[in-house]
């Protein structure tokens, strides 16, 4: 241990020694330095830093008094104990109440050794004490930073339940200041949704038994609309008020994600209405409400809006989410008391009622007609047509989940009917329903398995000279269940489940690729008609589809003839036109099929650039014995020629129709009486001699 530094007051020489002499003799090894005027003093207590100050009262123009106050400014921690000769009692009890740490008189000074060394113990016990002080301060700071940070509300509770201790988010969550949560009870801040008693009786269980608190569930509180789980743990530190700590965590944005995906999964977000899944719920429920007192009737209506794909495409999907809120309100407008509604996928809609059948025939015309009335959207007038399939229950259906499913039936079944816009189920619709249901699976993956769809190709000949100057390809289906099926079974499924496309380039890609074959084979083969249903010819990728295959298969675009019905260039004549133009400028023939049996307007007719007229078998069934019919023939024929057309005759079976036609100046033929549609190899058998024309 280093010498002990003394800073000894003193100006007499002799008490000075004493005090030396005291402390050798007591075994006190010290460095004592000895000064007797303020300035001395004032620099050693700084220079030297002593350890202990001895001090005599009474010093020529200085004092011990003077003394022991710049101590207490400028090293307070230092003992000082006074050394002096008598001193008054009231004295004595002054120095010690302004900080001295002793005193001892100078005829007693056997007593300086141990004064001293308890005023260093002393020192060193409130040094280690004060050192204890800030640890502790530190620890309890960091505790405070902690419980502030925390993203957990903490609160400490007293054996009575009632709140100690919050931190900050305690204080957030429950909206009270931290001062005035201290003393409220618990349960009344935190309480469990709808139930105080839930969180009290929790509460006071866990104060009495505190081993099971830990791991323990706890009920959830609401506070301020916002969800709170908890976690507790017991304290145990005796004589302490604390008794329980818990800690919440506020749930509400994770409570608000999954109530999004209910509500995701249960309505649609664009219209705030049921899906199909809540609807079919919804009507199971007022099913069984109703069962209950009085024997359930319910109708429901399963409507399908028409033309929203191609608005979508043109629009955009917020496009077709204001048109269905629009006609969602008018179908409630004129729905009346409270119906069910729903959208059940991208363009159907769902109502139920409980009209009879007598009121369903007035109400279901009039909910289609509000459903196609003209309609505002972004500043342009749309039409959506609407149709509509009706069940009742309980003739149709036995539950919520047959009703929608016939209703869907009544739907499919008058889909491709353009007579009319609604129909009532019928029980036959559902036989069909479920048919073409497979029938529609099957044909998605014929398309994908690429060895059941096949090609058979018709000659089409020259009926002066028998030659074929072009082929018809049409298409054929090996199902693997039915055989052969005859398109006429499934391209009308094709066009209404929006697989028409898909079939339609199988088609163009197939027939180029024949086209490429043949070439490869050295077989010459006349041009190649492709039948174009009326939805590809509506569809506004026709032309890059057309396009992109021709590329792919290197194919010359004069090499194909594209079929087109009548009607599929009524439905938009201005805009058939144009397409028709812009085919034509590729190179790409046009004729018009079944030319006779849809509605033309002559004018147009007149304007679409088509090169050949197909007239329509119905007619040349029965040429030679129906006069109408041939009537009808020659006057096609005739009005193909005044518009530069040429003219081709289908469907021809018979030596006698043949003669016929070829008489009535008709340009070529197609028929069985020259060759039935046969596959690509026996096509090419055919070709480069002429066929039989009677
Ligand atoms: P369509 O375009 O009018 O085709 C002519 C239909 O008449 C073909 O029936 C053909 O086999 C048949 N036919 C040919 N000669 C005679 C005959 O002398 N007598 C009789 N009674 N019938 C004859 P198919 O092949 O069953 O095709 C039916 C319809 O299916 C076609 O009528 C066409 O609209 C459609 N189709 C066929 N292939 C395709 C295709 O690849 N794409 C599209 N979009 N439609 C196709
Ligand atoms: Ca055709
Ligand atoms: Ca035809």
């Amino acid at each position: 241990m280093n010498d002990l530094r003394i800073l000894h007051l003193e100006d007499s020489p002799d008490d000075a020694e004493l005090v030396h002499a005291t402390l050798s003799l007591a075994g006190l090894a010290a460095d004592i330095r000895l000064v007797s005027t303020r300035e001395a003093y004032v620099d050693a207590l700084e220079q030297f830093a002593p350890d202990l100050i001895l001090t005599d009262y009474r010093i020529p123009r200085f004092s011990g008094l003077e003394g022991l106050e710049i101590r207490n400014r400028l090293a307070p921690d230092v003992p000082l104990i006074f050394v002096t000769g008598s001193l008054g009692d009231d004295l004595a009890v002054n120095t010690l109440r302004l900080g001295a740490t002793d005193f001892v008189l100078k005829d007693r000074m056997a007593r300086l050794p141990s004064a001293i060394r308890r005023a260093l113990e002393d020192r060193d016990r409130r040094q280690a004490h004060r050192q204890l002080d800030a640890e502790l301060a530190a620890q309890r700071e960091l505790m405070r930073a902690t419980l502030d940070a925390a993203q957990a509300a903490i609160v400490v509770l007293d054996a009575m339940g009632a709140i100690v201790s919050a931190n900050p988010m305690a204080s957030r969550l429950s909206g009270c200041a931290p001062a005035s949560l201290a003393g409220q009870a618990f349960w009344d801040v935190f309480p469990a949704p709808q139930s105080v008693d839930a969180t009290r009786e929790r509460v006071r269980a866990a104060l009495e038994w505190p081993d099971a608190v830990a791991g323990s569930s706890w009920p959830m509180s609401t506070v301020a609309g916002r969800s709170v789980v908890w976690s507790a743990g017991a304290l145990a530190s005796p004589g302490r008020r604390e008794r329980l700590v818990l800690s919440g965590l506020d749930i509400t944005a994770q409570r608000q994600a999954e109530d999004q995906a209910h509500y995701l999964g249960n309505y649609d977000p664009a219209t705030g209405l049921p899906n199909r899944t809540r609807f079919v719920d919804a009507l199971a429920a007022r099913c069984r409400q109703r069962a209950a007192d009085e024997p359930m009737v319910m109708a429901m209506l399963m409507i399908a809006l028409q033309r929203l794909e191609e608005i979508a495409d043109s629009d955009g999907e917020e496009a077709i989410a204001a048109i269905c809120t629009a006609l969602v309100g008018r179908m409630a407008a004129v729905a009346g008391d409270e119906p069910l509604l729903a959208r059940i996928s991208d363009s159907r809609l769902a109502l139920a009622t409980t009209l009879d059948r007598g009121e369903l025939e007035r109400f279901v015309p009039h909910v289609l007609d509000a459903l196609a009335a003209p309609l505002a959207v972004d500043g342009r007038q749309r039409v959506i047509p609407a149709r509509a399939g009706v069940a009742l229950l309980p003739d149709d259906a036995a539950d919520a989940r047959q009703l929608l499913r016939a209703a869907e039936a009544a739907l499919l079944g008058i889909e491709a009917d353009a007579t009319r816009n609604y129909a009532f189920y019928t029980p036959a619709q559902s036989d069909q329903a479920r048919e073409r249901l497979q029938l529609e699976a099957e044909l998605r993956e014929a398309l994908a398995a690429d060895d059941q769809l096949v090609l058979h190709y018709q000659p089409q000949v020259d009926l002066r000279s028998g030659e074929i100057v072009g082929l018809e390809s049409l298409i054929r289906w090996h199902h693997p269940r039915l055989a052969w099926l005859s398109p006429a079974r499934f391209i009308p499924l094709a066009e209404v489940t929006g697989l028409m496309n898909a079939l339609g380039n199988w088609t163009l890609r197939e027939v180029c690729r024949q086209l490429a074959q043949w070439e490869r084979d050295g077989v010459t083969a006349p041009v190649v008609a492709v039948n174009l249903s009326a939805s590809q010819f509506a569809a506004s990728t026709l032309l890059t589809d057309i396009d992109r295959i021709l590329a792919q298969c290197g194919t010359r675009a004069d090499r194909l003839e594209l079929e087109l019905t009548e009607s599929a260039g009524m439905r938009d004549p201005q805009g058939s036109v144009a397409l028709m133009t812009q085919l034509r400028q590729r190179g790409l023939k046009i004729s018009i099929d079944d030319f006779g049996t849809g509605y033309s307007s002559l004018s147009y007719l007149k304007r679409f650039p088509v090169n050949r007229l197909k007239v329509d078998q119905s007619f040349v069934r029965d040429i030679v014995t129906d006069a109408d019919d041939q009537a009808i023939s020659r006057a096609i024929i005739a009005m193909g020629h005044q518009l530069k057309l040429e003219v081709v005759a289908e469907g021809v079976e018979t030596g006698d129709q043949c003669a016929l036609l070829t008489a009535a100046g008709c340009d070529l033929g197609q028929g069985y009486l020259m060759s039935r549609p046969v596959a690509a190899e026996q096509c090419a058998a055919l070709f480069g001699k002429p066929l039989p024309l009677s």
